[in-house]
């Protein structure tokens, strides 16, 4: 038997030309969701219908709820438009999930103004049918065990009980397109994360300095892009090698601006690789205060690095808060992994808090910056990461 999902979407802020956009592109994403499945969209007055096969249900539905722009997503039975096989398809609902159940509650609601009968009409006739053949259910309209959905449609109408939660958002790809600056930390994830939620497509770039730091820690990378994908179908992960610029910098500049140095190579390097990819923002996972690197003097002097709109979804956040986040997103237990960083590696001792750009500047124009920009582009490797 085919399963049949009901998606639906925030509607209330969408206005005029927004709304097109939005469906057109939420219509995409979720048909690249379960395509893999068989699944077929539709669109239905303010919703979209997913059918595919039975024994991928429960896959479906789990992939659906995970499509930016989403809402929740209830797997339904359909009938007629009439009134006894709407009755027959509650009994059908109701004797499957009941048992044990003791109160309940139908809900509905009638898109089609034609139907003959109303809402509460409705709710009333089923309630009562349920309760004549299931005697031990009692009407608790606050806070019903179970709870019966009824969507009267304009060719059919539609029974659910579940509702799972969406993640909301807007539809990956409606706001443009971003490069995540990926670490294997804690924080990038959930930065990239919140960037695909406001509707941006994203790409990853992780910086590495093989063989100083293990291929276990670019698989890390590789894992984390698998988790974001769950939410945006595919994430192309770009790896660069830092390793001989790490070497010139620990060999020709201050030790406690090393940081500051290779943030601002790293800016350099991502501003290069969204030329080529045609993105147009950075993402990173920095936030106010956590880290000698991320005070605002900081953070100035490494922004200065590139031309490039920068942005910083977690500024506002907690550390509690983005742990919060990426337990729910699912890559706290990869991120927490202890393989080392490409940072920490070369990690000075105790790196200076308010940088000075003027300084900074003074020690870059001693190198050679074509000849090393270059070289690490040349390492640029990419790789396609699909969702699990
Ligand atoms: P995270 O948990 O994301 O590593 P953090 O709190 O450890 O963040 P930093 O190590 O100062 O902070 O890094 C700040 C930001 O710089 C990261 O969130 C990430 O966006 C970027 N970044 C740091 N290291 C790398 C790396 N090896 N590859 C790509 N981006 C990096
Ligand atoms: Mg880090």
């Amino acid at each position: 038997m085919a399963t049949q999902v009901l998606v639906r979407y925030g509607e209330i802020a969408l206005k005029g030309k927004n709304r097109g956009q939005f469906e057109q592109q939420l219509l995409h994403n979720l048909k690249a969701a379960v395509t893999d499945f068989d699944g077929k969209v539709v669109r239905m007055h303010g919703r979209f219908m997913v059918t595919g096969p039975g024994e991928h249900g429960d896959k479906m539905i789990e992939r659906l709820s995970r499509v930016f722009g989403v809402v929740s997503v209830s797997p339904v039975s359909e009938t007629g438009l009439d009134l006894e096989d709407i009755k027959a398809k509650a009994a059908e609902i109701t004797g499957q999930f009941s048992p044990g159940q003791k109160t309940f509650k139908v809900e509905a609601r009638r898109s089609n103004k034609n139907f003959p009968y109303t809402s509460p009409e409705i709710s009333r006739a089923l309630g009562s049918h349920l309760q004549q053949l299931f005697p031990d259910l009692v009407v608790d309209l606050k806070q019903p065990a179970f709870k019966l959905a009824v969507e009267i449609g304009f060719d059919r109408a539609y029974l659910y009980r579940e509702r799972t939660a969406g993640p909301g958002g807007l539809p990956v790809g409606i706001s443009g397109r971003s490069l995540l600056l990926l670490s294997g930390g804690i924080d990038s994830p959930v930065a990239g994360w919140l960037a695909m939620k406001r509707g941006l497509f994203t790409e990853a770039l992780h910086f590495h300095s093989f063989p100083f730091t293990s291929r276990r820690s670019q698989e890390k990378a590789v894992d984390l892009c698998r988790k974001l994908a769950a939410y945006s179908n595919k994430i192309p992960l770009h790896m660069i090698s830092m390793t001989a610029i790490q070497k010139e910098l620990k060999a020709s500049c201050p030790e406690n601006l090393g940081i500051i140095l290779l943030r601002r190579m790293m800016y350099r390097l991502a501003e290069m690789v969204s030329g080529r990819r045609n993105l147009q923002a950075l993402v990173t996972g920095e936030n106010l205060g956590q880290v000698a690197s991320q005070t605002l003097e900081s953070i100035d002097v490494i922004s200065r690095s590139t031309g490039m709109l920068v942005l910083r979804p977690l500024l506002g956040f907690d550390k509690r808060e983005i742990i919060g986040l990426a337990e729910k997103i699912d890559t706290y237990e990869t991120s927490v992994l202890p393989y080392e960083d490409c940072c920490t590696v070369f990690l000075p001792g105790s790196p200076v808090t308010k940088p000075r750009l003027d300084v900074v500047e003074k020690y870059e124009g001693l190198l050679d910056m074509e000849s090393l920009l270059g070289g690490a582009i040349e390492s640029l490797e990419t790789k396609i990461v699909g969702r699990v």
